[in-house]
């Protein structure tokens, strides 16, 4: 059986991707700080796939740690062979995540995201497990590029400190394969706009803080937890006059990371950057109104300016990872606005 360490698995994508891994029969080993997370999030994940919380019993293992804390990480690796078996492979999603935030607070960004995973690397690599899929994101593409479709070789230039952690991560892993190719199996999946959450209600997306992400935002505006959802600009040249994005649901992008797990699994070493998104772009506007018509609720919003670093339009060429990951984002936009609602209604203070 294959043993997979999650770091920030308790998180929002990271949750999703444990419950998806443990109905597909992996062992799953948490790590995560809590710092944007509660451990709540995988009880409920036991409680869905049916482990009846036994948390740290004999599929999913959890430790509350730091990644920036090599000793650490060498104590979960030595413990997971205690309790079993040795950690096959990686899915780094452990890091902080606000472009908004890391433009403040650059070095906090850089610490957390770049030191964090050269700790997780090295002991990694102390520790012979050479297999890693890293949380990348769509923000490290060039901005001012005019391409209707952003695929996986489009120009990288990240405008905001967040994106160049993750830019700086995809190179460093690059240095690392070409210095031992035949030892390392890389993935990067590049993630576009994830939202929505698992049908069941159970799990979901829960900022600690005010909401920085779109979803988040209105779906707290419509719990009447925030007075009104801001449209940052209607004059961008769009149909609307709208940003458009490409939202994918969460529970999509969970399989991705199977299919990435499988495809380094019957592949010789390499290293790969998948997009993962639907390749459907979708305007603010129209994710609002779809919002509010399938959930039958009113979503009081303002326009207002233009957020800094803002760009029209940002959509997936996702051709790649479907023919080679033989992956498929199955759920649309309706089952997206449904699904996170639920997750919203059922739990308006989050996991607390
Ligand atoms: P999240 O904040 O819900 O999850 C990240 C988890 O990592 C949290 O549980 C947090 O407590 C934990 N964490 C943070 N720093 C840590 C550290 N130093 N040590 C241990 N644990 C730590 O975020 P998410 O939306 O689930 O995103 C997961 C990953 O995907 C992140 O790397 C993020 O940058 C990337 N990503 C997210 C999006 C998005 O829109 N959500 C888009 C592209 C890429």
């Amino acid at each position: 059986m294959q043993r997979v360490l999650v770091t920030g698995g308790a998180g929002f994508i990271g949750s999703h991707t444990c419950l998806t891994l443990l109905e597909k029969g992996y062992e799953v080993f948490v790590i995560d700080s809590l710092i944007n997370s509660s451990l709540r999030s995988l009880e409920r994940v036991c409680e869905i796939a049916n482990l009846k919380n036994k948390l740290n019993k004999k599929q999913l293992f959890f430790a509350k740690g730091d990644i920036r804390n090599k000793n650490f990480l060498q104590e979960v690796f030595e413990k997971s062979i205690k309790v079993g078996s040795p950690i096959n492979g990686v899915i780094h999603f452990a890091g902080l995540k606000s472009v908004n935030e890391s433009l403040e607070f650059p070095l906090k960004y850089w610490d957390m995201n770049v030191s964090g995973t050269i700790n997780l690397l090295n002991i990694m690599s102390e520790n012979n497990c050479r297999k890693l899929i890293f949380s990348s994101s769509a923000t490290i593409y060039d901005a001012s590029a005019s391409e209707s479709l952003i695929n996986e070789r489009s120009k990288i230039n990240p405008t905001n400190p967040y994106g160049s952690t993750k830019m700086v991560i995809e190179k460093l892993l690059e240095d690392l394969f070409n210095s031992m190719p035949s030892q390392w199996k890389i993935i990067n999946l590049r993630y576009f706009n994830p939202i929505g959450a698992h049908p069941s209600g159970l799990i979901g997306e829960f900022p600690i803080g005010l909401p920085n992400n779109i979803f988040p935002s209105i779906t707290q505006v419509a719990s009447k937890k925030l007075g009104f959802f801001k449209v940052f600009g209607n004059d961008w040249p769009t149909h609307d006059g709208t940003c458009i994005r490409d939202f994918i649901h969460v529970m999509d992008l969970a399989e991705g990371h199977i299919s990435a797990l499988e495809y380094l699994e019957e592949r010789q070493p390499e290293i790969r950057n998948f997009n993962l998104g639907t390749g459907v772009g979708t305007s603010v506007m129209q994710l609002l109104k779809t919002f509010q018509e399938v959930n039958n609720i009113e979503v009081p919003f303002k326009f207002i300016d233009r957020r800094k670093g803002d760009i029209p339009k940002v959509v997936a060429d996702n051709s790649l990872a479907i023919k080679s990951l033989k992956w498929n984002p199955k759920k649309d936009l309706k089952q997206m606005c449904r699904d996170g609602w639920k997750w919203q209604k059922l739990n308006p203070n989050g996991y607390i």
